[in-house]
């Protein structure tokens, strides 16, 4: 069974480099649409579903941004 992903930007840390956005190879990721109150436009997942987990998202973010889950087991592959 193949396990589900689940992947948590934190809007506070995020600086809107887009580094994540480029890197995905599924596509899981995409400049937000809505402006945080810094005024700036937060990554945002817009296909969460197809996230295979490979934290190259995470990996590559300056600011330690992003966070990805296991869904149900409540552990994460940080
Ligand atoms: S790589 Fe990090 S800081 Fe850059 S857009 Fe993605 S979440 Fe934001
Ligand atoms: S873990 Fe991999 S597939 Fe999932 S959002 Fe990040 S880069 Fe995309």
């Amino acid at each position: 069974m193949s396990r589900k992903f689940r992947v948590l930007i934190n809007s506070t840390y995020c600086k809107a480099c887009e580094l994540c956005v480029a890197v995905c190879p599924k596509s899981v990721l995409a400049v937000g649409r809505s402006t945080t109150s810094k005024g700036i436009h937060c990554a945002e997942t817009v296909a969460p579903d197809s996230c295979i987990g490979c934290k190259a998202c995470s990996d590559i973010c300056p600011e330690a941004a992003i966070e990805i889950r296991v869904e149900g087991d409540g552990q994460d592959r940080k």
